[in-house]
């Protein structure tokens, strides 16, 4: 039993089996085959050494012509070690005696010595661990081609193990089959760790060194709630986390209860909450869990399964489908898009190299450089909108002159429909986030252009703090009650009540319990989370006053550290609602 420590990055607890996705994305699940088919695997690992040690010996020619005897000899030793007579051996047996797929025999016996070399630390031994792993690579490719991709055929109740998962990858999970997933790299606020929450799947992120330590099959516990992975867990561990399963349900239930009950505070003020979704099908997720609209459609993902950009009919369907489920009164805000950074489809890959992506060709940047892609969305937006309370709102803005620049798209777009006699909505509410801390500092400027904002913590404390939200090296600084970024939302709150515009809260912050009180008491009013997490706010919200989340705001304000602010607001949860907190 072997427990791992990382960043809690979707709640829930899953017990299943590994499902390892090595760096290329290699497949090594534990299969068995049926007995009378043991002789044929033994065939097909030996057909695929001997390719193997064939396509090594030709590297080693092909390199050592190309690059030097050094290089070459490099695949000569591969070719070694695919040619060595016992290895050969050792897996063979570990297929007659288990009856295991040649895939999976191949992988344990691989990382079995890749971990007997674990300890020795020198530099003979590091080489010699990555030449077995890429032998491995090799004999899988070779005994795999092109077989599906596990992420979307799943096996029921695979725990995905990677180093890292893109949103794109994310989008393939079968979601029937994958129930959680743990990665070496990310961090809270990632875009897959916000795919985990929308899938509903528990996750844990930026645990290290995992990949060599887990075997494709192995029984693996994910608690997203601590942030903890524990692979190969001896029975008791795993009656403990049935247990904690069992437990979890129990109080989800709880509050499910309140999720019809009006989320006002103890002397009546209402706060509004709506869903952040990410696919159209979540759209009743909101409304079963008692939010009034959706505040947060973040529709590049319909980007991110698909290998063609979306057309304007996809994009139109997708919208109607929101917009009918939340029937006509209750706000749909339709961001645009936001592909760049980390989110890119097969279609829209990033022509361009960029050093530093999440200051790159990101969002409305690139939306306004790729005018007939901003456009095909935006006339899709505006025909739905005649649907519904629809609200547009643009993401990472960070100078009056590109909101400029977008609003006025949109009016020419309008112009376009209204000349072609499409039907439309005028005037709908155009919007802005406020993410990117040049915004939050001209946010009285930007006031005068839009309805309202919506402060999105999870790029504003990565872009005021300059601590990507996707490393987990430097997950110590990114906090959302760091001084310098409260001292932003104090601001932008400050801006919409002083110039009548609603300010909502849409990063991961406004979902987390902890900071419901200080929001309020900075003057939020309006907050926007993952769907599961608003029976949670109903009952925090329930339970304060607004002259009590003032008190928390202005102390937490008088503070020096983000440590300081947390502890606080631990203190002062626990005292009030300890349920919450424990
Ligand atoms: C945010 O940055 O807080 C936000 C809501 O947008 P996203 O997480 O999609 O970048
Ligand atoms: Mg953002």
């Amino acid at each position: 039993m072997d427990t791992k420590h990382g960043i809690p990055a979707s709640p829930g607890i899953a017990i299943g089996q590994a499902l390892v996705l090595d760096t290329e994305g290699v497949r090594i699940p534990r299969r068995h085959v049926p007995v009378e088919h043991v002789a044929d695997e033994i065939v097909r690992l030996g057909a695929a050494i001997d390719r193997a040690t064939e396509d090594a010996r030709k590297r080693q020619k092909e390199f050592t012509i190309r690059l030097g005897k050094s290089i070459g000899q490099m695949f000569a030793s591969h070719a070694l070690f695919l040619s060595d007579p016992a290895m050969r051996y050792d897996i063979e047996m570990l297929i007659k005696a288990e009856d295991y797929s040649a895939e999976y025999a191949v992988s344990r016996h691989i990382r079995s010595r890749v971990n007997s070399l674990e300890d020795e630390g020198n530099e003979i031994a590091t080489r010699l661990r990555q030449d077995f792993i890429d032998v491995e690579r090799q004999l899988l490719h070779q005994l795999q081609g092109n077989s599906p991709s596990l992420l979307e055929s799943g096996c029921d109740g695979s725990i995905v193990i990677a180093r890292d998962l893109t949103p794109s990858e994310t989008a393939l999970f079968n979601k029937e089959k994958v129930i959680a997933f743990a990665t070496e790299s990310g961090g809270p606020t990632s875009h897959t760790a916000i795919m985990a929450g929308a899938l509903n799947i528990p996750a844990v992120v930026g645990i290290g060194r995992l990949l060599s330590d887990v075997s494709g099959g192995d029984t693996v516990i994910i608690d997203g709630d601590e942030g903890v992975i524990i692979i190969d867990p001896d029975e008791a561990t795993i009656l403990k986390y049935e247990e904690l399963l069992r437990n979890r349900e129990n109080l989800g239930d709880q509050y499910e209860v309140l999720k019809d009950a009006e989320p006002i505070t103890k002397d009546g003020t209402m706060i509004r909450l709506f869903g952040n979704i990410e696919f159209p099908n979540e759209a009743i997720a909101c409304l079963e869990k008692g939010a009034t609209g959706v505040g947060l459609y973040r529709t590049e993902f319909l980007y991110l399964n698909s290998t063609q950009d979306p057309t304007e009919e996809e994009h139109y369907a997708a919208y109607c489908e929101v917009l009918r489920v939340l029937g006509p009164n209750q706000p749909v805000v339709i961001r645009t898009l936001d592909l760049g950074a980390d989110k890119f489809s097969p279609a829209t890959s990033n022509p361009i190299h960029e050093r530093n992506p999440f200051l790159g060709l990101r969002s409305v940047r690139l939306c306004l450089q790729n005018r007939p892609l901003f456009k095909t969305q935006l006339r899709a937006i505006l025909r739905a909108s005649v649907l519904g309370d629809l609200r547009i709102m643009f993401p990472m803005v960070s100078t009056v002159l590109e909101l400029r620049q977008c609003v006025s798209l949109l009016r020419e777009v309008e112009e376009d429909l209204a000349e072609a006699g499409i039907d439309y909505k005028p005037n709908v509410p155009v919007g802005t986030m406020i993410e990117v801390p040049s915004a939050a500092l001209m946010a009285d400027v930007l006031a005068k252009q839009v309805k309202f904002f919506s402060i999105g913590t999870n790029d504003l404390v990565q872009y005021t703090l300059a601590a990507d939200r996707n490393n987990e090296t430097v997950a110590n600084l990114y906090s959302p009650v760091d001084p310098a970024v409260l001292r932003l939302i104090h601001r932008v709150a400050d801006v919409g009540h002083r110039q009548g515009i609603e300010v909502n809260v849409c990063g991961e912050m406004s979902g987390e319990p902890l900071y419901t009180a200080l929001l309020l008491g900075l003057g939020i009013r309006q907050l926007s989370a993952t769907p599961r997490k608003i029976p949670e706010l109903k009952h925090v919200i329930r339970n304060l006053t607004i002259p009590e989340t003032e008190r928390v705001a202005n102390d937490v304000l008088r503070m020096e550290t983000a440590r300081e602010v947390t502890s606080y607001l631990r203190g002062h949860l626990r005292r009030f609602l300890p349920s919450v907190v424990d």
